[in-house]
């Protein structure tokens, strides 16, 4: 699904990814830990092509085809979504507005029927049903005024409306009290299968006991110095990053 290799990236002449090595598989939940600083939200922003970053060396292929031309749209059309570490609010743009041009954008893009209002409310009921989440969360702008949980639980929204093959979760736990943390986390369960594949990226232990990745991998002055399985994250819980720097 996703192959990154010896990816270096930097921001405003700074170096940040300094050969990042990935491969995610159809199916699987990778998990990126690390400190705060360490450029997990770097590799989030190149991956799904965020303007201001450039790769200065290596490659990023979606299923085999090198996706460092494509625009952020493409890249969305195409099947990668992320959520924001920090969602933004778009004043003025009303939320079913928004989800509903989005998705039909994509539907226009995969050559499918584009969704009339109604088929739209059908689809997004059920979602919003999934996520525990108030219908009058429609009907007002983007973000405005949601507390931290609540835009952690509309960016959800975005991912089970847009329906994305490769979906990058950064941070989605901040913010969060335990109860939201278990409906967002059962909404991720349900939505993972053996063609979806996951990328989450947390500096917290307690997401990875509600969602399990196949992998984790633990980022350090950007570069991935320790993979393992779920168990690393006990190891990591029990004795911090500091026995991984170098
Ligand atoms: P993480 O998500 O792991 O906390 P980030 O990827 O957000 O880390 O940041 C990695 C490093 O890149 C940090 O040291 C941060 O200060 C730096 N950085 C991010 N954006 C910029 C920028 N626009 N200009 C300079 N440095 C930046
Ligand atoms: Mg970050």
């Amino acid at each position: 699904m996703l192959t990154i290799k010896n990816l270096h990236a930097e921001i405003d002449n700074k170096s940040i990814l300094k050969g990042v090595d990935l491969e995610v598989k159809p199916g699987e939940m990778h998990a990126i830990m690390g400190r705060n600083g360490s450029g997990k939200s770097t590799l989030s922003n190149v991956i799904t092509g965020r303007d201001n970053y450039l790769i200065t060396n290596g490659n990023i292929h979606l299923e085999n085809e090198s996706i460092v031309d494509w625009t952020p749209e493409k890249r969305s059309l195409e099947g990668i979504f992320m959520s924001f570490q920090y969602p933004v609010v778009i004043p003025g743009v009303n939320n079913t507005y928004f989800l509903k041009a989005a998705l039909n954008a994509k539907r226009k893009y995969l050559g499918q029927k584009e969704l009339d209002a109604a088929g739209f409310l059908k689809v997004i009921k059920e979602k919003l049903n999934e996520l525990d989440m108030d219908p009058k969360f429609l009907q007002r702008p983007v973000n405005q005024g949601f507390s931290g949980g609540e835009k952690k639980r509309n960016e959800i929204l975005q991912m089970l409306t847009l329906e994305p093959k490769l979906a990058i979760l950064d941070e989605t736990d901040s913010g969060l009290d335990i109860d939201a943390l278990k409906i967002i986390a059962e909404g991720v369960n349900r939505y993972r299968n053996s063609k979806r594949s996951f990328l989450v990226i947390t500096h917290y232990q307690r997401l990875l006991k509600y969602i399990q990745p196949d992998f984790i991998h633990v980022l350090i002055d950007g570069k991935i110095v320790k993979s393992g399985g779920k168990e690393l994250a006990l190891e990591l819980e029990e004795k911090g990053y500091n026995w991984l720097d170098s």
